[in-house]
Parts: C-alpha cells; structure tokens; sequence
C-alpha cells in the first residue's frame, strides 16, 4: 500500500542520529531516513547501531510518522555475507520502507525483508518512463529520481508510470550525476559511493601551469579563491504549488551530516509553506516567514537545480555567497511555572543576548535574555555549551523547540 495521500507529498527529513531524528518530527517531518554504521551513503554521519534503530523505529511510529531505513551504498563482493546478517537483523524492526542503489542489495532485501517496501534511491539514476516502469514492474514501490531532471520530465515520468516518485527539494547538490562521483575517491581514497564522500568538490583549487609549480592561478579574480566544482545548494520552496500540483509523492530533504538547527529551519519552512498550499492552494503565496527561515541557517547560494530545465547554472559558488544569520543558542528540554523552561546549552548566552525561540509555528518570538537561573535556582548572567540553566521566555514552548541566537 502507497504512503503518501493524494495531493498531499510526504516531507522527508535526513536523520543523522537520534536527535536529529527527534527534532525532524518535532519540527513536521512526515518520515524520516536514517541508516546503519554500514551500507548507507553517509558513512561519517553518527548513524544508528542495531538496538538504536530498533529504537528509532519504535520511536517514529508511535508519534504516528514513517521510518525508511537507507542502505544505498554500492556493495562489493565481501559486503554480501554482512549486508545479509544486517538486513536479517533489521527485517523485524518494521521499517516502512528501506531504500536502495545496488541491485544486489535489492535482491538481498526482497530476501530478507519480504514484507518491507523498497525504495529506489536516486544514486540508481532513474531519468525516463522505461527505467521507472522496469523498477516499478520489479517490485519497488517507490523511486527517488534522478536530480538532473526538468519539472516537465518529472511530471511526465510520474503520469506514465503507476508507482510512488519522490524528488529531492533541498540541500546540498553534487556535482556528478546524482552521487556517481569519483573525485572523492582519487584525491583521498575515500569512496562516495561507499559513503565515505569527503565533500572533495568542496575544497579549494586553483590552476597551475606545468612550467611554474607553487604558482596557484584563480579561476576568477576573488581574494577568497575559486571553487569551480562547488555547487550552489538546491532549494524548491520557491516552486512549491507546481511541485504540489505534479502528484509528486515525496519531497526529501538532503543532510543526513547536517545539525539539529539547520534542520529544524528547513522542515519548519517547507512544512509551513506546504500546509499553507493544502489550506488555500488558489490563494497561496510563499509566507516571507518561510524564505526568511531558510536565509537563517548556513547555505551556500539557492538554485532550482535542473528543475526549470537549464536556464539556471549550479556551478561555480564561492564563501562569500556562504551565510549565516542565526546560531543555535540552547535546545529546549522541560517546562517550568511562569514561562520558564530548562535548556541544554549549546552556544554561550548572556544576559542582555537578543534571543529567538523557534518552535513548529510561526512567527519566532524575539525577546531579549533577562533571566536566567542554574538547575539549583541560582541567578546567573552566563552560560556556556552543555550547561543545563533555566531561562524565562515570554512565549509558550514545547520540549524539543530551539533557541537560537541572531549574529550581527
Ligand atoms: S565529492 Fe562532491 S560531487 Fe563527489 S560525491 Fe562527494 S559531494 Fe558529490
């Protein structure tokens, strides 16, 4: 049976570990993925061991939402026998849906976990109505599609193929075709496709002439350097009632190494944004507070990737277009009488900080830090990372909103 409801896409959110998670579904999150130490594309995440996905799992139905479990690394031949005890392991947990690249690792799953629906990652690169109805006739349920596809193209794939098609709305893009990348693997000997990706598009290089070795030559005359594989990040808001009105089923958000903060701002702007279309879709224009929110975590700069066919390049972004507005101050654990609320510190506060509480609902209350106490109700005027202090907001919270600090 399909998850999503017709004319409503189900928002996707990385999961890197149990926090994260946690903050996904807190801030409207209808499924989350998440992974394994092993087989999955985003090795360096913290991830989750056998028990904590069990947990995980538990977790997310019982707030009424859906696990998909990644395992969407290319396996080689000493992979299977551990790839087999993996998937047995997990089989019982009742994952939604686990979701896959290899061929091999869709055979090992159908064995395994008859009962669990696939997935087809985008690193499978599907791009036409003949691949999609050829993964479909196999069994899976639900394809990711290739990022280098038009709206048009996607619309079309979707109209004649009978399955599930989810798109990646948000974040970071590659720049090779969907993942199939080797860079990563030449210059530190870590394959992407294994998950071990070391962002090498990322780092910084210059041109060198064979006859003057040491002398570096932009690319482009910028004192910060040139950065000619470097992607501009994707972002869709922007798109959202054509993307809502193609019958996609899925938007998925990329960032499974991304933290609490910058998830929480992504998933609070689409789901905002989404559920304003759902109430008034003749009506709908994209909320300033949603375009504002996506603006306060670190992005580079936002394109729509190939999805207006490719009248907007991805390519050639340097740091300057890198912002930031906003930090994360201290995420909010438990309620107290008279507005105050203990929080887990994560940045230094003082009294005096212009602090803004961030919970699932617009607007974010902005107010000004005047009182805070330690655990033993003691006053004090500063606090540091991992400090536990109590602080008086002039809003209702919920355990799990966020405080964040604005940066001049
Ligand atoms: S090095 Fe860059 S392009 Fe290659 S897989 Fe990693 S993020 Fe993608």
């Amino acid at each position: 049976m399909g998850t999503s409801q017709q004319g409503r896409p189900e928002l996707i959110a990385p999961a890197g570990d149990m926090e994260r998670l946690k903050t996904a579904l807190h801030f409207g999150a209808d499924a989350v993925y998440l992974s394994g130490k092993q087989f999955s594309l985003r090795i360096f995440s913290k991830n989750f061991t056998l028990p904590e996905l069990d947990e995980a799992v538990r977790y997310v139905h019982d707030h009424g939402k859906r696990a998909y479990l990644a395992v969407n690394s290319f396996v080689k031949n000493e992979d299977l026998a551990p790839l087999r005890s993996f998937l047995e392991a997990a089989s019982p947990m009742g994952f939604d849906a686990v979701i896959v690249s290899d061929p091999a690792v869709f055979d090992l799953c159908k064995a395994t976990m008859p009962s669990v629906a696939i997935h087809l990652s985008t690193q499978a690169n599907i791009t036409n109505e003949l691949a999609a109805r050829h993964w479909f006739g196999q069994g899976v349920r639900r394809i990711i599609l290739a990022r280098e596809l038009s709206l048009e193209e996607i619309r079309k794939i979707k109209q004649k193929t009978k399955g599930e098609i989810e798109i990646f709305v948000h974040g970071a893009l590659c720049m090779a075709y969907s993942g199939r990348c080797l860079l990563s693997l030449y210059l530190a000997d870590r394959d992407a496709n294994q998950g071990l990706c070391t962002q090498s598009c990322r780092w910084r290089y210059a041109l060198v002439e064979e006859k003057r070795p040491g002398t570096y030559l932009p690319i482009e005359e910028d004192e910060q350097g040139s950065y000619i594989l470097n992607s501009k990040d994707l972002c869709l808001l922007g798109m959202l009632p054509e993307l809502m009105r193609s019958g996609i089923d899925g938007f998925k958000i990329e960032g499974r190494r991304k933290g609490i903060h910058y998830l929480a701002a992504v998933i609070k702007a689409y789901r905002w944004a989404m559920d304003r279309y759902l109430e008034d879709p003749a009506g709908y224009e994209l909320p300033p507070d949603c375009w504002e929110e996506i603006l306060k975590v670190s992005n580079r700069e936002y394109t729509s990737g190939f999805l207006k066919g490719k009248e907007e390049l991805t390519i050639c972004v340097d740091e300057e277009h890198s912002y930031r507005r906003s930090t994360l101050a201290g995420v909010i654990k438990d309620r107290g009488t008279d507005g105050w609320v203990c929080i887990d510190v994560r940045g230094r506060l003082l009294i005096g900080d212009t602090l803004e509480h961030m919970g699932a609902a617009f607007p974010n209350p902005v107010f000004p830090l005047s009182d805070m106490k330690t655990l033993d109700e003691q006053d004090c005027r500063e606090a540091h990372a991992s400090d536990h202090v109590w602080v008086r907001l002039p809003s209702p919270a919920e355990p799990g909103d966020l405080l964040r600090k604005r940066l001049a």
